[in-house]
């Protein structure tokens, strides 16, 4: 069985006062997978001095040094084969997502390192600008200590978003995961921890409600990088405010995608159309959640979309025959068991498809099949709100601009995507699309792009992860001026 403990200081150690809890398995909530450590605000200020004294030697490194860290850091986490397939079934243990996601998640981390690494000789390379009026250099300095706060559904992907552009901008931090899959990601960001000087990196893990607030309220976080609910980033905002803390912000989404007249639905379409909806069982912010698509084409894409999310084996994720674990959590099956059920009394046509396996399992665990919803309104709670789970409605258009609109009209930003076999015409939607980001002819995480820029509009969010904007987001500017002709 996994145990799990903090890191503060370069040790790996236990929680001062509250011990260890028990994490279970949602494929087989009876299973204990393992214990993590059960931190409090005690355990918080340890990891936040720990953070702060070793700031100011972490900070003093050139960009270049730093990235041969980071780089070092990427190999490491992957040297040890044996470890890192045990890491990588743990997590599917304890998460519920099949294997073949833990382990896109375990090598997308190590990608976004080297991504992250790669920004080095860009950053070194300070702004001049030359008088008339004045010489001045436009330089950038590290925050501080930074409070990485991450979710349940993609942590470890997540955490590639935060932490190495934390570290390449010469911050140190403090890692709070989600108390719901807290054991691959302990031990990963352990592996990570150990090429780094004791105190850059710390981490935290037990219950929000003990070290959440003590977090984002100690003085000396300067940055706070948070992942996960729109109404938690709301909390985060005003706690964070006492102290006017730099915040980033990545919240829920209710991602639209567009389907155009023109758009080609051939088997890889469809697939990448129902991966972008049903991955993680939707657990997913970036997932595609709201399906728009022309009048004209309805029935077609329908069947299409239908025919694929048939093939869906759904059970436990250690199974290498299963497309589809369960839910992370009770809490969230209920949600998405609330939200079908809403649908389908307001006369929405409820598709559940996939098949299962292991009936047994699948009462017992928070299993939940992939489910297409035709008939719903605009309005209706499974379009307008957060589905988090596997649910997908599909909506029709008459035209371009009604697409349009319907997509923008929601607080959510995060990302979306449009359908065609038209170039121009992909851009031309695209480009009026209220999102963070827009895939063309796909939907999802699979199509992200490490080196650019990740986040929302509206409420969806606040600044930027990944990219060299993500790197900028936790770095200060420092503008330093002269008198012509002395300084450049
Ligand atoms: P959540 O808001 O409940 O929790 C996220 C993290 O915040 C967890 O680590 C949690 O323990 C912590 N937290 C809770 N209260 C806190 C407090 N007072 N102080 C500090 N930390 C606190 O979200 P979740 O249920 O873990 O994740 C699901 C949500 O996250 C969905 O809405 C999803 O869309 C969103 N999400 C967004 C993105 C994105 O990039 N925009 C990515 C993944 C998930």
């Amino acid at each position: 069985m996994a145990e799990t403990q903090l890191i503060i200081g370069g040790e790996w150690t236990p929680a001062v006062r509250r011990g260890q809890y028990e994490v279970r398995n949602p494929a087989r909530p009876d299973e204990v997978v393992g214990q993590a450590a059960n931190g409090d605000e005690e355990d918080v200020e340890r990891a936040v001095q720990a953070a702060h004294t070793a700031f100011p030697g972490w900070a003093a490194l050139s960009f270049q040094q730093r990235a041969e860290i980071l780089t070092k850091a990427a190999r490491h986490l992957t040297a040890d084969d044996e470890e890192l397939q045990t890491r990588i079934r743990l997590f599917t243990r304890e998460h519920g997502k099949i294997l073949k996601e833990s382990t896109l998640e375990m090598t997308r981390l190590g990608d976004r390192f080297l991504s992250s690494a790669s920004f080095a000789e860009r950053l070194a390379t300070d702004a001049q600008l030359p008088g008339p009026p004045f010489d001045t250099l436009i330089t950038h300095q590290p925050r501080g200590v930074a409070a990485l706060i991450i979710p349940w559904n993609w942590p470890l992907s997540i955490l590639g978003g935060k932490l190495p552009q934390a570290l390449m901008a010469g911050n140190t931090v403090v890692i709070k995961p989600a108390s719901q899959s807290p054991l691959a990601p302990s031990l990963t960001i352990r592996r990570i921890a150990e090429i780094f000087p004791p105190g850059v990196i710390n981490l935290v893990t037990g219950s929000s409600s003990r070290i959440g607030d003590p977090l984002i309220s100690h003085p000396l976080v300067r940055k706070i990088n948070f992942t996960g609910g729109t109404e938690t980033g709301r909390h985060i905002m005003r706690v964070a405010s006492k102290t006017l803390k730099h915040l980033t912000l990545e919240l829920g989404g209710n991602d639209a995608a567009i389907v155009l007249q023109d758009a080609q639905l051939d088997p890889p379409a469809l697939q990448r159309m129902v991966m972008g909806a049903f991955l993680t069982t939707g657990q997913v912010c970036m997932a595609l959640k709201r399906l728009y698509v022309h009048r004209s084409r309805f029935d077609e894409l329908l069947e299409g979309v239908t025919a694929v999310a048939s093939q869906s084996v759904v059970g436990d994720g250690l199974d290498p025959q299963v497309t589809m674990g369960p839910l992370n959590n009770e809490a969230q099956l209920q949600v998405v068991r609330e939200m079908a059920e809403q649908a389908r009394q307001k006369g929405a046509r409820v598709h559940e498809v996939g098949s299962v396996p292991d009936q047994d399992l699948f009462e017992k665990g928070y299993f939940h099949r992939p489910t297409i919803i035709t008939g719903a309104g605009h309005d209706s709670k499974v379009v307008s709100e957060e589905q988090f789970g596997p649910l997908m409605p599909i909506l029709s258009f008459n035209d371009e601009e009604e697409a349009i609109r319907m997509a923008n009209d929601t607080e959510f930003g995060l990302c979306s995507s449009v359908w065609t076999s038209d170039r121009d015409r992909a851009l031309r939607v695209a480009r009026q699309l209220e999102a963070g980001y827009t895939y063309l002819n796909a939907h999802g995480p699979m199509l992200q792009d490490n080196r650019a820029p990740f986040g929302g509009f509206k409420q969806s969010g606040l600044g930027r992860n990944l990219g060299y904007e993500g790197i900028l987001d936790f770095l200060e500017p420092h503008s330093i001026s002269s008198v012509p002709g002395w300084l450049l």
